[in-house]
């Protein structure tokens, strides 16, 4: 069974603790179990993160370790090394790992999976990298939430309304459902704010921008008119066909040479994989590693990856990769666990395939849209089965629980008005070495 290392036991080096890792890990030490083979995981975090809800961690109705997967719980029988992946040896099959004070090790490995997901995508719009933040860990959820607090509180006391009016303004950019659910929460929270302070909600402006022209095109048209209905009902000013061209420390200018005042601007347009990809020198496709129907890399029958790092060939749609999305990584994850066992001899390799379960966005107070297997649903109903399904979905029992108890007090009492403070203006930063690429 375990052929590789004679008298070794076999290891199988996951790289990454996203959806795809995770699942991949998991699945693995089920498929192996009884045999001597060895899971062990690298990721530069002890969880796995529950991306769906940050925007709900944005607007103060969870908390952030509710939506953190500790792996020491939930994958009790993979080891686990925390630090960074840098490198890649395919010939001496080790990987370079640093930890988080820079010491180095090399890990060795029988067979390799690469998961480590991907980061923010950013342009070369000029003051973007300095002043915009995205949505892709906890850290920048939280900073949300503390930076609207803060600036509603400066606003007050600001003797000068043009800063006090640039203070409570909110710009994000991406309307797909990430975006979108960030904007939703944000502006639940600031009417919050604004019904404890007797301030006027229209005081404090939402501006949603999006290049394309629709909200979330992922839910089709019909949902989607009935998003946009309720994000302007809600006071959201929705602008499509529109993007930034420049951004300072007190403004951004959109395309139309309109500038507008701010002190909070969201990028949250979509993603890129992560940098070790580029280091790789294997093959890319839209900057995502090209792997075969199986998950493998072509000439590397012991490479595998998978998630938003992987080109992955989507078979429901002849010549398309899949998109990034939490439902293929998943599935993509206990793909690569039946293919990475089948290739030590246990089980029958086959290659991904998919059956689309549809997407659920939860949009704040009461709504939310939902088209599962199909079926479109929109308003309370919608919340419901969003809100049950994060609750199924979340892969360990105290998460769950936590999330459930949130909910339920969310249904009890007002959402809680307060900025810790705790992120700092670096932590909250797009991950560092996140590729500049051109504009489309
Ligand atoms: C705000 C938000 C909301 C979303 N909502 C939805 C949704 O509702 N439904 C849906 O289907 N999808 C959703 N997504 C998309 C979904 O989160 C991604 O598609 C999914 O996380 C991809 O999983 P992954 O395992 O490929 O990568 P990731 O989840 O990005 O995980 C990558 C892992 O690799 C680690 N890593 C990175 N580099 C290295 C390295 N060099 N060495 C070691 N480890 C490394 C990272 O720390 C991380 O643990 C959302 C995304 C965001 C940001």
């Amino acid at each position: 069974m375990t052929y590789e290392s004679a008298g070794e036991p076999t290891r199988i080096v996951v790289v990454g603790s996203g959806f795809a890792g995770f699942e991949c890990a998991r699945s693995l030490t089920r498929r192996l179990r009884g045999t001597d083979a060895r899971v062990i995981m690298i990721s530069p975090r002890d969880y796995m993160l529950y991306t769906p809800l940050l925007p709900e961690v944005a607007g103060g109705i969870l908390d952030a370790r509710f939506v953190t997967i500790p792996l020491s719980e939930a994958l009790s029988d993979v080891e686990l090394v925390t630090g960074r992946v840098d490198a890649v040896d395919f010939d001496a099959r080790t990987v370079h790992v640093t930890d988080c004070e820079q010491g180095v090790e090399e890990v060795a490995w029988d067979r390799v999976v690469l998961t480590p997901g991907s980061v923010t995508r950013l342009f070369d719009i000029p003051g973007l990298a300095e002043h915009a933040r995205g949505l892709k860990s906890p850290a920048e959820a939280l900073y949300f939430r503390d930076q609207l607090l803060t600036q509603i509180e400066l606003a007050e006391r600001d003797t000068d309304p043009r800063v006090a009016d640039a203070r409570r303004t909110v710009v994000v950019v991406g309307a797909s459902y990430a975006g979108t659910e960030l904007t939703a929460q944000l502006r639940a929270l600031a009417d919050e704010a604004a019904s404890r302070r007797n301030l006027d909600p229209a005081k404090i402006r939402f501006l949603l921008l999006d290049a394309a022209d629709k909200v979330m095109p992922e839910v089709g048209e019909k949902l989607g008119d009935k998003v946009l209905e309720v994000l302007r009902s809600r006071g959201i000013e929705v602008r499509l066909g529109t993007t930034l061209t420049e951004l300072g420390s007190e403004h951004v200018t959109l395309d139309d040479g309109t500038v507008v005042p701010t002190r909070t601007v969201a990028w949250v347009t979509g993603v890129t994989a992560g940098p070790l990809v580029d280091t790789l020198g294997l093959p890319t496709e839209k900057g995502r590693l090209t792997v075969r129907p199986d998950l493998s890399v072509d000439g590397h029958p012991d490479v595998f990856a998978g998630g938003d790092a992987a080109a992955v060939p989507d078979p429901k749609n002849s010549g398309s990769i899949t998109p990034p999305t939490a439902q293929h990584a998943v599935r993509q994850g206990r793909a690569l666990a039946r293919n990475v066992a089948a290739s030590l001899g246990v089980g029958d390799a086959k290659p991904y395939t998919h059956r689309d379960m549809g997407l659920v966005v939860d949009l704040g107070p009461g709504f939310a849209v939902a088209n599962p297997l199909g079926i479109r649903l929109s308003g309370f109903l919608a919340k419901v089965v969003t809100r049950a399904y994060h609750l199924y979905a979340m892969p360990n029992a105290a998460n769950r629980w936590a999330v459930a108890f949130a909910y339920l007090t969310d249904l009890i009492f007002p959402r809680p008005l307060v900025s810790i403070g705790l992120v700092t203006d670096s932590e909250s930063r797009f991950a560092a070495g996140v590729e500049i690429g051109a504009q489309t």
